[in-house]
C-alpha cells in the first residue's frame, strides 16, 4: 500500500481516492507514516496531493527524524515546506537544531515557519539581535521580523532583551509602542510596568461532543469522514478535565433585539479548570441574531455575583430581519489533548481538526485581536473559541460569517465577558 501511494503521488494523481488511501494507511499503520512521508519527499517532492493531515497521527517522537529530512528539501519542495510548518506547530523543538539555516531577510522570509522558534530560548538570539540592527540592505521589515522571532521564543528574558534592543536601535521609533504590543499579543503576552501578563492559558482543552451531536455528513465532493483526527478522537476518559454545556438559550435578553441570548459555553465546575480561569465568569453568551449583522462585532456582558448576565449595550434597540436559532444544547467534555495541539492554525487545519477549544493560543482567522475590557480598558484574557459547523436547533449549520471562528474573552477584575468573531 505504501508503494502504491507513493507511485500514485509521483504520477501526479490528485483525486480524492489518493487522499482517502493515505488516510486509511495512516489509520492502520501510524508507525509507518514517517516511512511513507520520507518516501514521498524522496520520490515525489513536487506532488500536489500529499495529505498533510495524516502527520497528526504520526507518533510524536517521529517528528525529529522527519523534520531533519524535510529541512534538507526545504528550498526545493513545497511538500517539505508544508511538513516543516506542521512540525513547527506540533513539535517546535524538532526544528531547533536548524533555526540558523533559515534565511530571514527578503522574500524568502515569507516561507519561514515562525513558530519553530517557540521554546528555543537563546539558541538563535545573537543572530536575531544582530539582524535588528540597521545595516546596508536590511529593511525595516527584515529588522521587525527578527524582533518577532525573538518574541516567538516566548522566553521572558529573551523578550526583554529584544525589547531593550528595539529601544536601543530605535526600531519602532516612528510607530510608538503599538507594534510592540501587537507583536507581544501575537505570542499571548502583554508587557506593562516591567512585568508580563499572560493572555491565554498554556494548556488547551478540546471540546468533546457526544458521538451523535453532529448530523452525518453527506458524502459530496470534499466532505469526508474527519473523525480520524486526534483532536476529534477524545474518548480516552482519563484525559477529561471538566464538563461544560454548549448551545441553547439563557434567560437574559439581548438589549439590541430583546430576544433571549444564546449560550456559547458554560463551565459547569470552574474550580477544576486551570488556575488561569480562577476569576472567569462561568457562562459565555452572545446574540447570534445581532452580532455582526448590526455592524457591531464585539459584544460584552457583565456578570453579577449571583450569575445574572447583563448585555452591555447602550444604543437604540433594532428590530432584526431574521431571528437566529440556537446551537443544539448539549453537555460536552473538556479534554486535555496535550502540548502537541497547543497551537492550531485555522487555515492549515483545513477544516479537518477540531477547533472548538478552551485555552491554548487562539487560532486566529485574521490578525491577532484581543478585546479590551469596556470597564477597565485592560486587554481581556482569552478563554475559548467556537468554530463554525455547529448544528442548530432549526436543522441548519452555523457559520461565523464565511467559515470563521468566534473568540471568547474575560476580564476577571470586572467580571465581564467579551465575544468577537473573525471570518475569511
Ligand atoms: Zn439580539
Ligand atoms: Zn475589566
Amino acid at each position: 500500500m505504501l508503494k502504491e501511494i507513493v507511485s500514485k503521488l509521483k504520477a501526479g494523481s490528485s483525486n480524492l481516492d489518493i487522499r482517502d488511501l493515505q488516510i486509511d494507511f495512516a489509520k492502520m499503520h501510524p508507525e509507518q507514516i514517517l516511512k511513507l512521508t520520507i518516501s514521498v519527499l524522496d520520490e515525489a517532492p513536487l506532488c500536489r496531493a500529499f495529505e498533510l493531515s495524516i502527520l497528526g497521527l504520526m507518533p510524536i517522537s517521529d517528528w525529529d527524524l522527519l523534520a531533519a529530512y524535510a529541512i534538507k528539501k526545504f528550498q526545493v519542495s513545497e511538500v517539505a515546506q508544508e511538513i516543516v510548518s506542521f512540525a513547527a506547530l506540533q513539535k517546535p523543538d524538532s526544528l531547533h537544531p536548524y533555526l540558523e539555516t533559515f534565511i530571514l531577510t527578503g522574500n524568502e522570509a515569507w516561507t519561514i515557519p515562525t513558530l519553530a522558534w517557540r521554546g528555543s530560548g537563546s539558541l538563535d538570539k545573537d543572530r536575531l539581535l544582530r539582524l535588528m540592527e540597521p545595516g546596508d540592505g536590511t529593511t525595516f521589515l527584515d529588522r521587525a521580523f527578527a524582533f518577532g522571532l525573538l518574541l516567538e521564543t516566548r522566553d521572558q528574558q529573551v523578550i526583554l532583551d529584544a525589547i531593550a534592543k528595539a529601544a536601543a536601535v530605535e526600531l519602532f521609533a516612528e510607530q510608538g509602542t503599538a507594534p510592540l504590543q501587537l507583536h507581544l499579543n501575537g505570542v499571548g503576552l502583554e508587557f506593562a510596568d516591567g512585568s508580563f501578563r499572560k493572555l491565554h492559558s498554556d494548556e488547551v482543552l478540546h471540546i468533546a461532543f457526544p458521538e451523535d451531536y453532529f448530523p452525518e455528513e453527506e458524502s459530496a465532493f470534499g466532505t469526508r469522514d474527519k473523525t480520524y483526527q486526534p483532536t476529534w478522537q477524545l474518548q480516552d476518559r482519563s484525559l477529561i478535565r471538566a464538563d461544560a454545556i454548549i448551545g441553547g438559550l439563557v434567560e437574559e435578553r439581548c438589549k439590541i433585539c430583546s430576544n433571549q441570548l444564546h449560550r456559547l459555553l458554560e463551565f459547569t465546575d470552574r474550580a477544576v479548570l486551570p488556575e488561569f480561569y480562577r476569576d472567569c465568569p462561568s457562562t459565555f453568551v452572545t446574540c447570534l441574531t445581532c452580532q455582526g449583522k448590526t455592524g457591531i462585532w464585539e459584544f460584552f456582558f457583565a456578570h453579577s455575583q449571583t450569575g445574572a448576565i447583563e448585555h452591555m449595550y447602550e444604543g437604540e434597540p433594532i428590530v432584526p430581519e431574521l431571528l437566529e436559532s440556537a446551537f443544539v444544547p448539549s453537555e460536552v467534555q473538556l479534554v486535555d489533548t496535550g502540548p502537541r495541539w497547543a497551537i492550531q492554525d485555522h487555515s492549515l487545519s483545513n477544516s479537518w481538526e477540531n477547533l472548538h477549544r478552551v485555552g491554548g493560543s487562539p487560532s486566529w482567522v485574521q490578525d491577532c485581536e484581543y478585546l479590551k475590557c469596556p470597564r477597565c480598558l485592560q486587554t481581556m484574557k482569552f478563554a475559548a473559541q467556537i468554530d463554525s459547523g455547529l448544528p442548530m436547533e432549526d436543522g441548519s449549520e452555523w457559520m461565523w460569517g464565511d467559515s470563521g471562528a468566534c473568540y471568547l474573552f474575560f476580564c476577571g477584575d470586572c467580571s465581564v465577558t467579551g465575544v468577537t468573531y473573525q471570518c475569511y
